[in-house]
């Protein structure tokens, strides 16, 4: 036994176990309940569990999309490479908004103090059925919590578009500073509805209620989407 390995393997066996000789071996994935491997089960063993966040289901529901998600989550920690943390870096000097040339970018001035992001994020969310001003994207997720609780098309619509905003808005940012490709906000607000849009057609167990029938044909979607009974 001259394997670090094998003598460690040899060391922690049950020496009581009997060796079922006419068998063969077979190697067990212990970390999942059918003895399978998962990248899920090894994700889980690798990772450190921080506290679970209260804005948690807001952001990681059942009909989000991962890349949207994965982008609001990040402005939702003030970690996007907004132009204020660039210039404390010593990154770059001019914090200028490349939406409404008027303000210095920062997270709460994107989501959504800036002129040019409020008016979207307005102009989406009265799509959802809710005619309000826009507020700072934590104060949207406080208000989400409290009105978009069930399953209604208006609360799954509210995260959703508040998801694909925060996404298109940024993407927008990307593109006028690395691309030099810009929208006006009603190209913009366009994509976004058509984006979310195009993720409800996969929804199912929509229940046929008056709301829920005036907001498919307000999305111009089929009625077939909601349940039957
Ligand atoms: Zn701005």
């Amino acid at each position: 036994m001259r394997l670090p390995i094998v003598r460690e393997i040899v060391a922690s066996t049950d020496p009581n176990l009997t060796p079922h000789v006419e068998r063969e071996d077979t190697v067990t994935w212990t970390l999942s309940a059918n003895g399978s491997f998962s990248i899920r089960t090894a994700w889980q063993a690798l990772r450190t569990n921080g506290p679970e966040v209260f804005w948690f289901n807001m952001v990681w529901h059942r009909w989000h999309i991962p890349r949207w998600s994965f982008i609001q989550w990040l402005a939702l920690l003030g970690r996007l490479a907004t132009k204020d943390r660039l210039r404390v870096w010593g990154l770059v000097n001019d914090t200028s908004c490349v939406l409404c040339q008027g303000g210095s970018e920062s997270h709460s001035h994107l989501f959504f103090d800036c002129p040019f992001t409020s008016i979207n994020w307005e102009v989406v969310k009265a799509k959802c059925g809710f005619v309000l001003p826009s507020r700072d994207l934590m104060d949207e997720i406080h208000w989400g919590l409290i009105h978009c609780k069930d399953c209604s098309i208006q609360s799954r619509l509210f995260k959703l578009c508040l998801a694909a905003s925060v996404y298109y808005i940024w993407k927008e940012r990307n593109g006028r500073i690395f691309q030099q490709i810009g929208h006006d906000s009603t190209s913009v607000v366009r994509l976004i509805l058509e984006e979310v849009k195009a993720s409800m057609t996969s929804w199912r167990h929509v229940s046929r209620s008056a709301t829920n029938i005036c907001l498919i044909l307000e999305w111009g979607l089929s009625v077939d989407l909601l349940c039957t009974v």
